[in-house]
Formats: C-alpha cells, structure tokens, sequence
C-alpha cells in the first residue's frame, strides 16, 4: 500500500501518521522523492480500505495498494521515481540511476596476481571505467576447475583500489564470507547462480555496502524481482539489477541470450538502476562491442564488461574477454552512442 501524500505536507502530520500507521501493526517507510512524500505501508495491508486510509489526513493525496507480489522494488513504491545508488569510491561517489551518465565496469573474471589485476585496474581507468570488478570467490560448474584465489585475492582487490583509485565489484557466494568481501568491496555482486540464495540475499540485504545482483540464468523478470525485494526487504536500500544473459535454446553461437529488451521492462516495473553485462551475456569477445553499443542505445544506466590482459592465458571466461586496447577502441565507439542517448560522463577537466 502506498500513501502518497500532497506537496508541501507538513512534516509532523507525516510523523502523526507514520506513528498511527505503526500502531496498526504496519512498518511505514518514508520515501521523500523530489516533489513529494511517500509513505510505503509494508506488511498485512489486506483488510485495509483505500478509503478509510484516504480519511485519515487531508494531507493525503491518494492512496494506492500495490498488486505486484515485489513492493518495495516496485516503481509504484517511489512512485514513478527512478531510484540513484551512489557508491563512495577513492576517486569520489559514482551514482548509477536512470538520470545519471552510464557507469562502465570492467576488469577480468577472476583476480589472477597482483601484476594483472593492478595492470588491468589502470587500464580501464585510462579507458573510462568507474569500477574494476574481479572475482575472488568464482562459482564454477566443475568441482575441479578454478574456483578463485579466495580471500588472498580480497588482498588484491584493496591493492588495486589503492592503487588505480577505482571502486571495486566483486562476488560473494556465501554467507560466511559477507563481512570479509564487504571490507574491500565497493559493491557487492550476488552472481546468477545465487540469485535465489535467500540466505545470502538476507545477509546482504542487512549489511550497509550496496549490491549487485545479477539475473539467474533461466529466471523470469518477476523471480529477479522478487530476489532484490529480499535484499530490500532486509533493510538495504542500494540495489542494482544485472543480467546477464539467459539460457535459451540454441548456445551453438552464443553462450546465453542477452535479454536486452529488460531495460524498457524493467523501467516500468521498477525504480532499481539496471546494468547490463554483454561478456556473460554473449561469452565471444568478437560479439561484446555491439551488444554493448545496444545496451547503451536500449537505456542501461551501466555496463559489465570483462577485460583481461591475455585473454588466451585466462583461468576464466577468456574467450569473453577483451584486451585492454580492444576495450579503450571500445570505450571510443561507447561514447559516441552514450552521447547520443545524453548519458555519458563529461571529460575528467584536466589539471594544470
Ligand atoms: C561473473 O560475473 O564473472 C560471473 C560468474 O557471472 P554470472 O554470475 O553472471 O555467471
Ligand atoms: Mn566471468
């Protein structure tokens, strides 16, 4: 249920009825939006009347209950307004919104040693990347294959912070590891295998880092939904949405179907920023550069991209990957869309 209240409402009469509404045994969340006050009603609103809610303040504008089984991802929750994540970086905060320049992330799959990552940290940054995402913790589908370096990489990860001054993104795959990876980590990314790993979605939802999850291989819109509504639900508000790609039929070419028709769907269903990750999404570097161009003239607010210095040597997803001069030259033709579509960041003003 959502109690959408008249512009220029007075705080306390907002204050009196957040108070009714929590004696009625429901938790009221205040939502200021640029013009406006929102007020979600979370919890059992079944036997409430529209009607009743409307009578008790003529400060009160409407009220609307909330359909969708997800309520507070949904975009009626901040009603019709896009929600900003801002994320605190060495080089400053980087917001990822509907009505913000595309943020690039970029860095290889896995944190092989400490030479790669903090080459590859530098180079993206040259490039134009906001965030250097490697894995530490990688999810992979054989017991025997490389399953990352684990918390040493975490080490790595902070060195590369500190030394390209880039935000970090990097995965969590298990509850035990939470505060650990939270340390280093900027974001944290939930990746497709744990999108319904609801115990992780809890912890993470209760920790204060924002986070990334990424669209389960086969999951439907309303089940990814659902998975951030966890998230949110735990009590944190800075949730970003990723696919990824989805399995589908045919993998003779592709690794998974980049399902770029999500960035209109999602618009409408909810507030939440959206990136899209074209390397998982397509698993052929030749294919990265055009779906990334799609994805920027579709709308994402964000772009996944991985990048490794010797793609033929990856421990990982190498056959995705760019080289750092395919990424810059990529990066090149990113601008001339993203300046298009009036999403891309303004140069760096240059110090003299
Ligand atoms: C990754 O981001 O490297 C990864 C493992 O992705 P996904 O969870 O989308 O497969
Ligand atoms: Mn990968």
């Amino acid at each position: 249920m959502i109690v959408v209240m008249r512009v220029g409402s007075p705080e306390a009469e907002v204050d009196r009825l957040c108070e009714d509404f929590e004696a009625w045994g429901l938790t009221p969340e205040r939502i200021v939006g640029k013009h406006k006050v929102v007020i979600g009603l979370v919890g059992d609103t079944a036997d409430l009347d529209e009607q009743q809610l409307q009578e008790c303040s003529e400060w009160i504008e409407t009220v609307l209950r909330v359909e969708r089984p997800y309520k507070r991802a949904s975009r009626e929750y901040r009603h019709g307004e896009a929600s900003e994540v801002w994320v605190s970086t060495p080089n400053g905060k980087v917001a990822f919104g509907e009505h913000h320049p595309v943020v690039v992330v970029a860095g290889p799959c896995s944190v092989e040693n400490e030479e790669m990552i903090i080459a590859t940290a530098h180079a993206v940054k040259a490039s134009g990347a906001k965030f250097l995402r490697g894995g530490a913790y990688k999810p992979r589908t054989s017991p025997y294959a490389f399953q990352g370096h684990g918390e040493s990489a975490l080490g790595l990860l902070a060195a590369a912070r500190e030394a390209s001054g880039l935000g970090i993104i990097t995965e969590v795959m298990d509850t035990a590891d939470v505060e650990k990876v939270a340390e280093v980590a900027d974001v944290l990314q939930v990746g497709a295998r744990n999108m319904q790993n609801f115990a992780l979605l809890k912890k993470v939802g209760a920790q204060d880092k924002p986070v990334l999850i990424k669209r389960g291989m086969s999951s439907t819109i309303d089940e990814w939904l659902m998975a951030a509504e966890y998230i949110l639900a735990a009590g944190n508000p800075n949730v970003i949405l990723c696919e990824r790609g989805l399995r589908t039929f045919d993998r003779s070419y592709t690794r998974n179907t980049l399902d770029i028709a999500v960035v209109p769907v999602l618009r409408s269903l909810t507030h939440l920023p959206i990136m899209l990750d074209p390397s998982h999404g397509t698993g052929r570097w030749e294919y990265v550069p055009a779906m990334a161009k799609a994805c920027i003239a579709a709308g994402t607010d964000s772009l996944m991209i991985e990048v490794h210095p010797n793609p033929a040597k990856a421990l990982s997803d190498g056959p995705q990957s760019l080289t750092p001069e395919r990424f810059e030259q990529l990066m090149t033709e990113l601008a001339v869309i993203g300046k298009a579509v009036e999403r891309w960041p303004l140069p760096e003003p240059v110090l003299v």
